[in-house]
């Protein structure tokens, strides 16, 4: 018998039932033992992978996924053959060794997920990056985004959406993806680690909260600099000059001429300027379809009691969320990052213009939930052509929005009944967004289609939370759901299609929507690098 934990297999045990309120000191060993029916102490070692409420179930239960080696744990899979709730783990995945050779020193923009787990992986392979960000740096920008809030002063290089932590500072904090991706353990555990946040390792759908996303950038920001990363604020990328090969030979930071054979272009889908930058710079862009509509806003105690059966919040089970999607004879629209116990907030970029997303503390305490029903536009379906026909429509939506809303960041809105009927609203009802809201008819800013999709799937959702349909309001415009423009790039090296030494990365590129995946796509531009020799 071997008595070692390493030469057992390891086991991945899903779907354990957990006993009820066992946050703390559960003893999984024992869990363990009951579940796979051994001895207590023939569980060598056990690990929690995944958590989550099952609250469907009345009472609610909590089931896990665990990782563990246990004593004959070969016997035991022979045992259980067939069983898809206990099999071998699989192995770790190696990560692919590079073959894009650098000879500069890379420069990364944008400290958004992208950039900053972009820039951390470019110095782990000894390339000691410098990491430019438009935006100030986590504190000032809090001031700057607090100010926003609170009068509607918009700093154009300092927002929601510039600054460290790029739009994921002031975001919701969800921090999973559908996506079976091998990167997200290690950014998990650094995103874990960073914000002293252990919880997001093992729950089944991790949140973060923008309270605990700002304090992981400042751990985040130490462990870079630790790594070898240069950080600079206040920096904009302005101009890539390239030689006659449309290589990459240099790049302007305001005003600055730095030599580089290699960019790694993390700015994010709100960056305007460098998306018209790389068209005059020739680099190949295409439109990509996106999704606009309107964030709408309800108690947060009706979607509690259609998902939970409970109005109120328990401590197991946090506030309920929901996403759904709809379709119909050729109409179509869905739920997109909803904000249980959130806020609805203005997360403009730029004067005279509005866009609206929502955002939640970690205690995701607010009494309204917020979801923007979204509905998809493909490109050819809107007026003009080249690769920014999406960036100019999501822009006029916006300065629409903006207008009709009467200025300083009040959002044009509309109660859910009233959006159903086709009429404006006598007057809005509670909110949770700070800058005012102004009555208005949504279809005077939205085009017909999204309208009827949106009708059609706020009806359809009532099905699910009766009374969807009966309360609560809409806030326009929401138009930054995903990147309009993907950067075209080469598998094998990364490059941008057309201009070796560009390396477009994260959801400006277009590869990527959400803090993870961000990261993710961060993460994987320099797998193809090579280490430099140290
Ligand atoms: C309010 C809100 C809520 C959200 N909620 C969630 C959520 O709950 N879960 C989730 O997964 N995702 C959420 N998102 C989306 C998520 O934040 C983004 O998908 C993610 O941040 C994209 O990462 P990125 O690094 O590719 O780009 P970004 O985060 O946009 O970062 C790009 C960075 O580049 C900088 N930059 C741009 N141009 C230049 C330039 N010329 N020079 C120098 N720097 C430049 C910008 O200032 C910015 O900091 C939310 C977004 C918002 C706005």
């Amino acid at each position: 018998m071997t008595d070692s934990p390493t030469d057992e297999p390891r086991l991945l045990v899903r779907q354990v039932e957990l006993p009820p309120g066992s946050d703390d000191g559960l003893d999984l060993s024992e869990v363990l033992a009951s579940r796979l029916d051994v001895d207590r102490e023939d569980v060598l070692s056990a690990r929690l992978l995944k958590r989550s409420v099952d609250a469907r179930s009345r009472p609610p239960v909590v089931r896990a996924n665990i990782e563990a080696r246990v004593r004959a744990g070969r016997r035991l899979l022979d045992r259980h053959r067939g069983d898809p709730n206990l099999v071998e783990a699989p192995p770790p995945k190696q990560a692919p060794v590079g073959h894009v050779r650098i000879q500069g020193r890379p420069i990364v923009v944008g400290a958004g997920p992208a950039g900053l787990f972009c820039a951390l992986a470019l110095a782990e392979k000894g390339h000691a990056p410098l990491l430019v960000e438009r935006g100030r740096s986590v504190r000032p920008r809090w001031k700057d985004v607090r100010r926003y809030w609170r009068d509607g002063t918009l700093d154009a290089e300092s927002n929601v959406a510039f600054g460290e932590g790029g739009a994921g500072t002031f975001s919701d904090g969800k921090v999973y993806t559908r996506r079976n991706d091998p990167r997200t353990p290690f950014i998990l555990e650094t995103l874990a680690e960073a914000a002293d946040a252990p919880d997001v390792l093992v729950d089944a759908r991790p949140h973060l909260g923008t309270n605990r996303l700002s304090r992981a950038l400042f751990a985040l920001r130490e462990k870079l600099e630790a790594a070898g990363v240069e950080l600079r604020f206040e920096t904009r990328l302005e101009d890539v000059e390239l030689d006659d090969e449309r290589r990459v030979r240099s790049v302007t930071l305001s005003g600055e001429r730095c030599e580089t054979d290699a960019v790694f272009l993390a700015c994010g889908h709100s960056a305007r300027d460098v998306q018209d930058l790389l068209v005059a710079r020739g680099v190949t862009l295409e439109a990509r379809p996106f999704a606009v509509g309107a964030r709408i806003e309800h108690r947060q105690e009706l979607i509690n009691e259609a998902m939970h059966g409970q109005a109120e919040v328990s401590e197991e089970l946090g506030a309920a969320t929901y996403s759904f999607a709809w379709s119909r004879r050729g109409l179509s629209a869905h739920s997109f990052c909803t904000c249980p116990g959130g806020e609805v907030v203005a997360a403009s970029t730029e004067e005279g213009a509005l866009t609206v997303n929502g955002m939640s503390y970690s205690h995701r305490l607010q009494p309204f939930c917020n979801t923007a029903v979204v509905v998809e536009v493909p490109p050819e379906d809107l007026p003009g052509e080249g690769p920014l026909v999406g960036v100019e429509f999501q822009r006029r939506l916006e300065r629409r929005a903006a207008e009709l809303g009467g200025g300083a960041q009040r959002a044009p809105a509309q109660g859910v009944p009233d959006f159903l009927a086709g009429r404006k609203s006598r007057e809005m009802g509670p909110t949770s967004f700070r800058l005012g809201l102004e009555s208005v008819e949504l279809g005077e800013l939205l085009p017909e289609r999204v309208v009827a999709s949106m009708q059609g799937a706020i009806r359809n959702f009532a099905r699910r939370v009766p009374g969807y349909d009966r309360e609560g309001q809409l806030i326009a415009v929401e138009a930054r759901t995903t990147s309009p423009v993907r950067v075209l790039r080469d598998d094998a090296t990364g490059w941008s299609v057309n201009t070796p030494g560009l390396y477009p990365v994260g959801e400006g590129a277009g590869f990527a929507g959400g803090i993870v995946s961000a990261a993710s796509d961060g993460l994987r531009s320099v797998e193809r690098i090579a280490e430099r020799a140290r």
